[in-house]
């Protein structure tokens, strides 16, 4: 059988294979907890609902431009400007089929094969496939949690080449919650501006600081935002996740090549999602703060009783709905005998014994790291603590 080598090469998503076997687990009748996907529990808003059905009986329900429709378009426009100050034309924008679709649209358009990106590690699981699907290398950078898993301006001056084309910026961060200040964003965008590199900015956390407010890196002068193309969508920010809307907003020539290809590949994306996605854009924030509230309070209760715990640790996020935990203490120590040497085995004997998933940090290039998704009740969050505590208590030499 042939197969392509570079196809061969993609490892599936670490993070969608934890949800799917936790929704197994859970429709097998197991008590299992999840705190594996990062997807908001809660339901999309009704007003949005309800415009997706009114387009479906209004017989919205037809092709619509590859690159989406122009009153999504506009509310883009409308929201980059409001939330973001920046000003740009519907010529700028593509709609796709989730941030996940336009991010690959993204490293297909400015990368040639041998291309490099750099991205800071812990990064989102699907970045580095997501270049090698377009011939490109990925450059990584690894990052400590002392220095808040930030990635300086220097360490990225170290790694540039003839060859790089571009640096991911994901503030606020999946999977460390850590947010980037303006200042710090100031030094980054310098260094693309003297190597004139792409700067892809993921804000599809933007809406989840709890203290603080988003800047986006684009703000910061004409010139970094000529070279900057945002990643965004509608998933997280109004609990859209199934309804895959996403967005970019980037020079008139990289928007034109993107929608080109889309052109081809999904002739455009759905269209009763995209009147969703108009209503979600143009509506009103109630359902956000009310969702915003309860991730904070959930963080401050996850991050403090994992700080309480033997042998694990965690610093305070200040965004997204993640928290990575520390489990360097616990590599090297046994559960009923069977050796826990790797992030991999502590989230497979945490899942198999205690029936509680979390990803291990090995997908985010995070190896002493599990990630707990706080996007879940409060009910599940203090199960899946307890069922910790009860873990780390049961572990020997
Ligand atoms: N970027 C980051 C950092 C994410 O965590 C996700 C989560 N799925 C995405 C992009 C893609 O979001 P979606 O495709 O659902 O719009
Ligand atoms: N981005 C979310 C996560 O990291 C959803 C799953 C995925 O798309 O990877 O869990």
């Amino acid at each position: 059988m042939y197969i392509s080598d570079k196809f061969l090469s993609i490892s599936p998503s670490p993070t969608l294979a934890i949800d799917s076997k936790f929704k197994q687990m859970k429709a097998d009748g197991l008590d299992v907890v999840g705190f594996g996907a990062g997807e908001p529990d809660f339901d999309t808003p009704q007003h949005i609902k309800d415009a997706a059905i009114k387009a479906i009986n209004e017989g919205k329900t037809k092709y619509t431009p590859a690159s989406g429709t122009l009153e999504l378009k506009k509310a883009v426009c409308d929201k980059l400007l409001r939330d973001n100050k920046l000003c740009y034309d519907t010529n700028q924008i593509v709609i796709s089929n989730g941030a996940k679709h336009s991010l690959v649209n993204v490293f297909g358009a400015i990368l040639n094969p041998g291309d490099e990106v750099i991205i800071p590690a812990p990064f989102w699981v699907s970045y580095p496939e997501m270049v090698k699907i377009n011939d490109g290398v990925p450059v990584i950078i690894p990052t400590l949690e002392e220095d808040s898993f930030k990635v300086t301006a220097e360490q990225i001056e170290e790694k540039i080449t003839p060859k790089t084309r571009a640096i991911v910026i994901n503030s606020p961060s999946n999977p460390t919650g850590m947010v980037y200040t303006k200042e710090e964003l100031e030094k980054i965008a310098q260094v693309a501006l003297n190597h004139h590199i792409y700067i892809i900015s993921d804000e599809i956390y933007e809406h989840l600081i709890y203290d603080g407010s988003h800047f986006s890196i684009a703000q910061i002068s004409d010139d970094v935002k000529d070279l900057t193309i945002i990643v965004n969508g509608v998933s997280k920010t109004y609990a859209m996740t199934g309804w895959r809307i996403g967005y970019t907003a980037s020079n008139p020539t990289i928007a034109k090549v993107m929608s080109n290809v889309q052109s081809h590949a999904t002739s455009n994306p759905n269209t009763i999602a995209q009147v969703a996605a108009v209503a979600a854009l143009n509506g009103p924030t109630d359902d956000l703060e009310v969702m915003k509230k309860a991730f904070a309070e959930r963080k401050e209760y996850m991050a403090d009783r994992i700080n309480t715990l033997p042998l694990v640790s965690c610093t305070k996020p200040n965004g997204a709905f993640y928290i990575m935990m520390n489990i360097k203490n616990v590599l090297g120590k046994k559960y009923k005998g069977v050796l826990i040497d790797s992030a991999d085995k502590f989230a497979e004997i945490f899942l198999e014994e205690k029936l509680v998933a979390v990803v291990p940090g090995t997908g985010f290039m995070a190896p002493e790291y599990v990630r707990w998704s706080y996007a879940t009740s409060y009910e599940n969050i203090k199960e899946g603590l307890d069922r910790l505590e009860k873990f780390l208590s049961d572990l020997s030499e």
